[in-house]
């Protein structure tokens, strides 16, 4: 009895503290998180932004940049805390000297390159040279290395390997946290960099997919998707692309998680907004 006594105290005392601190209502405290899928046409570009921080995965080709640029200073947006070049094609680092150029930026992300893959296209090297212009140094990619943008907490989980014969497999993957909802970002990252991902136990049940390399059958395969359990697919591709991107086979095994698929070649830039428990999504055009 006497040793019972006091253990009920301090679980008096516990469920006090743990009450006036707020108890389970910490979630109306969150900085909102608004995700900006914005349409490039075919490539990419994603602004993430929370608690007045903001991170830029991939700006799309050089002309597409600059509706990038207008759209960022729409929201007025100055500086820009994170860039991320997934890896260097031009649907996706085409114009991101003139990102460099025009915002204030905090640190630039890329994947680690093998030398003799370093490259030499004219739209790299205006990147590299905004960069050092602004004495910016690159920061590689480190896997597993966690990020925060306001209340969004941004874990890298790709590249995995160093050396890929294929460029799209060194595409810097994410997956973000936003209280009870999560996102995942690959790139163009294709099956052989997804299934490095299963491999290296980093993958979860996600709520909101960009489907990687723009709906292309290359990636989303079935062992992806069977982990990541989609709620919501996002694809990035444009208007009768050359590709075929986003391919029917994608689509069908997308149906198979969702019904909720936004393309941005269908519907232009979609805004995913978060409280920390709601979702809400924003189409520029409707369906
Ligand atoms: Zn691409």
């Amino acid at each position: 009895m006497k040793k019972i006594i006091p253990a009920v105290i301090i679980l008096i005392i516990g469920f006090a503290v743990w009450y006036l601190s707020g108890g389970t209502g910490t979630e109306t405290d969150i900085e909102k998180l608004s995700v900006h899928y914005i349409d490039v046409g075919q490539g990419d570009s994603i602004y993430i932004t929370s608690g007045g921080e903001g991170m830029l995965i991939d700006c799309g080709e050089s002309g597409d940049t600059d509706s990038v640029i207008s759209y960022l200073d729409n929201m007025g947006v100055t500086k820009i805390n994170y860039v991320v070049g997934t890896h260097p094609h031009s649907d996706h680092m085409g114009g991101m000297s003139k990102i460099i150029e025009h915002y204030d930026i905090g640190e630039v992300i890329v994947p680690h390159i093998h030398d003799s893959d370093t490259p030499t296209t004219k739209y790299y090297e205006k990147f590299l040279t905004a960069c050092s212009v602004k004495g910016l140094s690159l920061t590689e990619a480190e896997l597993g290395r966690k990020i925060e943008v306001g209340d969004a907490e941004l874990k890298i989980i790709a590249p995995v390997s160093e050396d890929y014969s294929n460029a799209n497999n060194y595409s810097v993957g994410f997956i973000m946290h936003h209280g009870d909802n999560s996102f995942i970002f690959t790139g163009d990252a294709e099956e052989l960099a997804e299934n490095e991902m299963i491999e290296s136990g980093s993958l979860e049940d996600i709520d909101v997919y960009k489907a990687g390399h723009h709906g292309s059958d290359t990636s989303s395969s079935e062992d992806f998707l069977n982990i990541i359990k989609p709620d919501y697919a996002v694809i990035s591709c444009g208007e009768g692309n050359s590709y075929g991107h986003p391919n029917d086979i994608t689509i069908e095994n997308l149906s198979k998680f969702t019904d909720k698929i936004y393309r941005t070649d269908i519907v232009g830039t979609v805004v995913f907004t978060s409280d920390g428990k709601e979702l809400t999504v924003t189409e520029e055009k409707a369906q």
